[in-house]
């Protein structure tokens, strides 16, 4: 078993300790135990678990994970701290909010011989389940994904780290990319902001990526991918929720991975996704802040 701590009482916090408490039966998340959590404000028991400080979590010998689930600006400094005290950690996404400080992570992770996780739920919806059904073995003319949402909240980072997972989509979809060109608006007044990436797939072909947040937008992704035979401009509605909850699905995924259960290749592949994304995600605000 692997006694756990969550770091940040906010949704993904909450979900994390609920999940714990009821995991899957039958499942690698039975191997996770929640042991307490962590906040800056002084909170009674949640959901029947005890607060704990940072202090205990990092020297107790019966915790043996984190699961950091603050605001983005804070991850780097929580994952390292656990990693140093030779903890596994599941990071929500995105990891850091730089390429550098998750190249710099994964390096002392394996050194200390830990797993480091970072959640990625989008992939496990029933949306990008049936747009990958659809895109598997076509040939992609171009395409693009526009996302919008209420304002960004304050600590969440540039939209391209915060809005990784769209990201992680084209790459899951249509394999590594390169950026060509990239830029910004704001409007501070109104916490609208507004950024668009020219992405090119390994074979040239064009994807345009729009992260769009501000106040009143709905929260939506607007797909337009052309192939060789059709086009797909939306995505059906799931025609039921899955069973399993997304967070359910990634902590069986990291129980899995604590256990010995997934296979090195397939953790290395993943590594490589998750910092190629990062990569395009540093390359995107470089080119946006020029
Ligand atoms: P949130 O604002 O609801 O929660 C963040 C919490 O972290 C707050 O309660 C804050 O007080 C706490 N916190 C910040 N710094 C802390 C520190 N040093 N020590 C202890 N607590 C601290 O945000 P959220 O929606 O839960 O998102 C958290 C993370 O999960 C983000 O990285 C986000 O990208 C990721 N994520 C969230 C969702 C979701 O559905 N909410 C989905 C995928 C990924």
């Amino acid at each position: 078993m692997f006694g756990a701590v969550v770091v940040g009482l906010g949704i993904a916090g909450s979900v994390r300790i609920r999940d714990m408490l009821a995991p899957l039966p039958g499942s690698a998340a039975e191997k996770l135990l929640v042991k307490g959590f962590i906040s800056r404000r002084a909170l009674g028991p949640q959901q029947g678990v005890q607060q704990v400080s940072v202090e205990d979590a990092l020297s107790r010998d019966d915790i043996n994970v984190a699961f950091i689930c603050t605001e983005n600006e804070s991850h780097e400094e929580n994952v390292r701290q656990f990693i140093e005290a030779g903890k596994h950690v599941c990071v929500e996404y995105p990891m850091t909010l730089s390429y550098k400080a998750a190249v710099d992570l994964w390096v002392l992770a394996e050194e200390k011989g830990i797993i480091l996780h970072e959640e990625h739920i989008e992939l496990f919806t029933a949306d990008f389940k049936w747009l990958k059904e659809k895109v598997q073995g076509q040939n992609l003319q171009e395409g693009t994904l526009h996302f919008t949402g209420g304002s960004l909240k304050p600590r969440f980072g540039f939209l391209a780290f915060s809005g990784i997972a769209r990201l992680t989509w084209f790459v899951d979809l249509f394999g590594e990319l390169t950026v060509s060109s990239a830029a910004f608006e704001e409007n501070p007044g109104n916490s609208y902001s507004k950024m668009t990436a020219k992405l090119l797939t390994a074979d040239n072909r064009p994807l345009t990526w729009i992260e769009e947040r501000g106040p009143g937008l709905p929260r939506a992704k607007n797909i337009n991918f052309r192939f060789d035979s059709f086009t797909l401009t939306e995505v059906p509605p799931p025609a039921s929720r899955g069973a399993v909850g997304l967070f359910m699905q990634d902590l069986v995924n990291f129980g899995a991975k604590l256990s010995g259960q997934v296979p090195p290749e397939e953790m290395q592949r993943e590594k490589r996704r998750i910092l190629h994304c990062l990569s395009l995600a540093q390359r995107i605000q470089d080119l946006c802040q020029q």
